[in-house]
Formats: structure tokens, sequence, C-alpha cells
């Protein structure tokens, strides 16, 4: 199966960095929001490289405590002066009109469109991206500076848009594996022009169903291209008992930038995806960081809430939030780059072929250490550090393969890379010193 290579080699050939680049780059100048026509642009792009099933979810439908909106689009959105002068033109951003800014034509005194403004004074050159979307209002975004140096008594303004019965749309795509046990792959789609925010986690997670066409996985995997919080929720509420099939999830966002790991965790704590990426990132070789599970973030916000408690974590490069790009004109496509959403992706890949590959074996010898000299097993194993390492690797492979100890407990216990462990195990077995057994591989313990 496979070729003999594991799920996770399978994922990781090719440049996928350039691919995830370009396919975000694609989609960065399409204007969404949480519903729209940009939101339909974007799944159907997406759905140019997978299978991708469109749902559209009508204007008033009851999601739990929430009701799905109208639905919002505009056409155009500007301000002039009196000399007929454009201020800011929607045209040239889409950051420049707030989301779901009811529509607007009139002239107002500078007073009044002070109201009606948004800016970063302590980021006078960036604009800021902002929404409304649950409270009738409108308003543009600009530059500090640029709108300092206004200084006419009347400017007009104009919001062509129309908020009104439609739909709410997502996009799901499942790829089918030997058991219908479930990890979930999220990334919200409602952002307009942010690169990391989140074109670059659509991207990501675009690529890796791409790639996993044909593939034999254990479990299946689905894809899930919703809008932020009442995407999630609208998913949730029509799939309550399907739901309970997810053993694993992650939510994929701001993924292309140079900074972290971050991962937060599960509500939970200490689900399988927890301990898979703690542990993949405790051997990235990067300063990652860990964070424990928040109510406040993205849609893991939705499958932790109580009634589901989903084992479903958040991973992310920088912390949103906390990088002055965050919801800003600075977080476009120079923002992001083709090596660090490789290396995201990479860390995903391999959080898969853990889950994938983590069982148990018994020692078969268990009285005593086998002799691995005449077997010529010392330093039979290459390892990325050397032969100390793989001599290490075996020791704890034979003396942890009780039937209680799982690939993984292993490589947390022998503080070595799974990859490592993984192979160490394969080994062995080959030589007749493991018998894959019966054990818990889902983090019961
Ligand atoms: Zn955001």
């Amino acid at each position: 199966m496979n070729g003999g290579l594991t799920v996770g080699e399978r994922l990781v050939g090719g440049s996928p960095g350039e691919e995830i680049n370009a396919f975000a780059a694609k989609i960065y100048p399409i204007c969404r929001s949480i519903t729209g026509d940009g939101v339909r642009k974007t799944l159907r792009a997406i759905r140019s490289h997978i299978d991708l099933d469109i749902h559209e979810v009508p204007t008033g439908t009851e999601v739990f405590d929430w009701v799905v909106p109208r639905e919002w689009n505009v056409r155009a959105a500007y301000i002039r002066d009196q000399q007929g002068r454009k201020i800011v033109d929607f045209a040239e951003s889409n950051l420049h009109v707030m989301s779901y800014s009811v529509p607007v034509h009139r002239w107002i005194s500078l007073a009044e469109l002070k109201q009606h403004v948004y800016t970063l004074p302590d980021q006078p050159d960036l604009t800021p991206y902002r929404t409304s979307y649950y409270a009738d209002n409108w308003a543009f975004c600009m530059p500090h500076r640029l709108f300092e140096s206004l200084d006419d008594e009347r400017y007009e303004v104009v919001i062509d848009s129309d908020l009104s019965n439609g739909s709410l749309s997502y996009g799901e795509y499942l790829h089918k594996g030997e058991t219908d046990e479930e990890f979930l792959l999220s990334a919200h789609i409602c952002h307009p022009s942010l690169a990391n925010d989140n074109c670059s986690g659509v991207a990501l997670l675009t690529h890796l169903a791409k790639c996993m066409v044909g593939l034999r996985t254990r479990y299946s995997y689905r894809f899930l291209f919703a809008p932020g919080t009442i995407g999630a929720i609208t998913w949730l509420a029509r799939n309550e008992d399907h739901a309970r099939r997810i053993k694993h999830g992650l939510v994929v966002s701001m993924v292309g930038d140079g900074g972290g790991p971050t991962y937060k965790k599960s509500r939970q704590g200490n689900a399988k995806i927890d301990r898979v990426i703690a542990h993949g990132l405790r051997h990235c070789g990067l300063k990652s960081t860990i964070l424990d599970f928040s109510p406040y973030g993205y849609d893991e916000r939705q499958y932790c809430s109580p009634g589901f408690d989903l084992p479903v974590g958040l991973f992310q490069r920088s912390q949103f939030g906390q990088i002055p790009e965050y919801h800003t004109s600075a977080d476009n496509l120079d923002f992001i780059a083709a090596d660090h959403l490789a290396l995201s992706y990479r860390l995903i890949a391999e959080a898969i072929d853990v889950v994938e590959n983590d069982r148990g074996y018994r020692n078969v010898v268990a009285r005593c250490e086998p002799q691995l000299g005449r077997r010529g097993l010392y330093g039979a194993i290459g390892g990325d550090k050397g032969t100390a390492e793989a001599n290490m690797a075996m020791l704890w492979v034979l003396n942890l393969s009780d039937g209680r100890h799982s690939l993984l407990d292993i490589a947390e216990r022998a503080d070595l890379p799974f990859s490592l462990i993984r192979r160490t195990a394969q080994i062995l077995s080959d030589h007749g010193l493991l018998s894959v057994c019966d054990i818990e591989a889902d983090g019961a313990r």
C-alpha cells in the first residue's frame, strides 16, 4: 500500500510550498465575508483542485442559538472629495470597506465621516480590517496618515452593497479511509484580502486534500472550508451526530509567516492530537509555543464547546493577535512565503503520519534483552543523529513494547522522533523480534 511509503512520506513529496503559495495568491484578491459571492468564488477555486461539496444554507435557518444572517454583497465603495478625487476606493483594496456595511450614498461633513472611519493611529500607514456582521452600520477603513490629511468640508460616501435574503456557503471534502473515524481539518474562509489569515490555511488544506487523493489511510479525513464562527456553528448544527466520529482535528490558520509554530490545545487538553502536535513541535528544531485551551480564537471555540468537546486544536505559525500585521493591510502576499508554508505543511503531514501509524507491539523475547549483536542489529538503523540515537531507539522500542505502550508513548518516553521509533519498530518486526498487538492506539491513556 502507498508504494512502500508511509502516509506522511507520501504527502510531503513535490514542492508543496510553491504550490500552496500560488493558490493563496490566486484567492487573495477575492472579497470574502461570512456570506456572499466572494465565498462562493473561493469555494469554486478550491473545487478546481478537489471534488468539493458546496452547501448553501438559507438566510433565517436556525443553527443552535444563532440564525444564518442575510447575505452581503458589495459592488463598489469609495469616498470622494469636493474636487471629485477618490480618497479610498474598494476597487483598490477590499479592506477599505467594513465587511457587512449597509448601503449608503450621500454627502456628509468631515466630522460625520470621522464617525464612520477606522484607522490605526499607531500604524499610520496601514489599513485595518473591520467587520460589523450583526449590527447594521457602515464604515470605511484607511491609513491614519491619509485620514489626517483630509481637509475638505464635505465628502461623498458611496457604498453600493446589499444585505438581503440569500444563503451561507461552505464547502467540505471527505477523503475516505479504512474506518469511518475522522480527522477534521478546518479553515475559515470569511476574510477578504488577508494573506496569512487565512488564504494560507485555505491553500494549505486544499493542497493536503489534493495530495491525499488515491492514498490509503486508516482514518477518513474531512476538510471543512467555512466562514468563521457562523460557518462552524452551521456545520455542527447540521452534523450533530456525525461530529462524534471526529477523533482528531485541527483548525488551520495563519500558516504562511515565519513565526512560531504555535499550537493551542483542545479543550480536553490531553487528546491524542494534543500529544501528537506537541511531539512534532518538540522535534521540529524551531522555537515553538504550546498554549492551553482558551475559549478565544478561531473555530476551535465551537468544536470545543461543551456540547461537543471535540479533540480539535489550533495550529498556527505566529499566534493570532500577537503580531503587528494581524488584521491589517500588512497581512499581504509579501508577508507569507513558500518556505514557511512548506514547513507548516510538513508539520501537519507528520502529525497525520503519527495518527496513521501509531500502534502497539509486543517484544517477542520479553525475558531480558534479545541478543542484537548476532542479528547484526546494532548500528543497523539509520537515525538523523547517528548510530547512538538509533541504538537507543532500538532499546527503548524493545523495552516498552509490552502491550501497554504505543509507538507514540515510546517516542515521548524516549524523547526521540516518532519517525525514528516507527522505522525501528518496523526493522525489529522484520527480524521477528516484535509482533503487532492490539493495545489502545487512540490516546485513551
Ligand atoms: Zn482573523
